[in-house]
């Protein structure tokens, strides 16, 4: 990220105080460290404060299930070859590499739903998870 370029929070607007955030924390889906899809800008208070992601555990898996639903949307077709990976997730050929590293390689390529998975972390969020946290719903289920 350069220091010049100009983030805005994507819950409030503002460009004071922005920072990013991975949407898959890195500890947990180190594969996307890098990958933009996974970049969210937060002004502080979105960010570290009480309905933050970090803080807020229904925010987090919002923006989690989001993120899994761009990466789904993404890869619609059933296989992808590492190449293919590597331009729609626009990175570099060793992180490429390193997605595919453990996946299966059928006929056809890759398969999409292993991909998703390998790449959210090794795990599939789910919906279920979402209304385990109800609770914490800082929107009151109208506004996000
Ligand atoms: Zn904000
Ligand atoms: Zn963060």
């Amino acid at each position: 990220m350069s220091i010049r370029e100009i983030h805005h929070c994507s819950v409030c607007g503002t460009c004071y105080k922005v920072q990013l955030h991975h949407v898959a924390f890195r500890s947990q889906a180190p594969l996307l460290k890098n990958i933009s899809l996974n970049f969210k800008y937060l002004c502080n208070e979105h960010h570290q404060g009480k309905n933050g992601p970090h803080k807020n555990r229904y925010v987090d898996l919002t923006y989690k299930l989001e993120l899994q639903d761009k990466l789904i949307e993404l890869f619609s077709k059933d296989f992808y070859t590492e190449k293919e990976i590597q331009e729609l997730l626009n990175t570099t050929s060793s992180t490429a590499r390193k997605i595919c590293k453990r996946l299966r390689l059928y006929k056809g390529g890759y398969r999409n739903k292993e991909l998703v998975k390998r790449l959210m972390g090794d795990r599939i969020y789910t919906q279920e998870e979402l209304k385990d946290v109800e609770y914490e719903d800082p929107w009151g289920g109208v506004l996000k």
